[in-house]
């Protein structure tokens, strides 16, 4: 498998990126320290993140991360993280229940106004392009279109 040579952004050499994002020395690293992680995890389990943190030293992104991939899980913890918003415990994503849901309104008020003014604006687009066509039929009616019905036939 070849992948896409750049930057390790844990230790800056080049390598080739097969979609673990760091080198393999440093993905191995990474499993290291998830490994020290989840073990301590498993013999703390009333620790929370920063204790975690300091105990293992992993970064916190780590931690997030471990903990919305389920890995605490695996070994009996519910280990959980503040929401990005209010700071309630979450198991996953960014947001708790209650902002996820305050964010969904939201986006679901911003796409109402979006489609009522789209609606409004074909509507007064309709409107012109309808009386365009009346003034068109009205005009072949009057000087094209009966002069040729009545050549045709005639
Ligand atoms: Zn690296
Ligand atoms: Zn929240």
């Amino acid at each position: 498998m070849t992948g896409k040579i750049k930057n390790c952004p844990m230790c800056g050499r080049l390598f080739s990126d097969t979609g673990l994002h760091v080198c393999m020395d440093c993905y191995d690293k990474i499993e290291r320290k998830e490994h020290e992680v989840i073990e301590y995890v498993r013999d703390h389990p009333k620790s929370k993140v920063p204790d975690i943190c300091e105990a293992t030293g992993a970064p916190e992104k780590m931690l997030k991360k471990m903990i919305r991939e389920g890995r605490f899980i695996e070994v009996g913890v519910k280990m959980t993280y503040p929401c990005e918003k209010c700071g309630a415990p979450i198991m996953t994503g960014k947001l708790c229940r209650s902002c996820m849901e305050a964010m969904r309104m939201d986006l679901q008020r911003q796409s109402a106004a979006i489609t009522a003014s789209r609606q409004a604006e074909r509507k007064a687009r309709g409107r012109g392009m309808y009386s365009k066509k009346m003034m068109e039929v009205i005009k072949d009616g009057n000087d094209r279109e009966l002069p040729k019905k009545r050549g045709k036939w005639q």
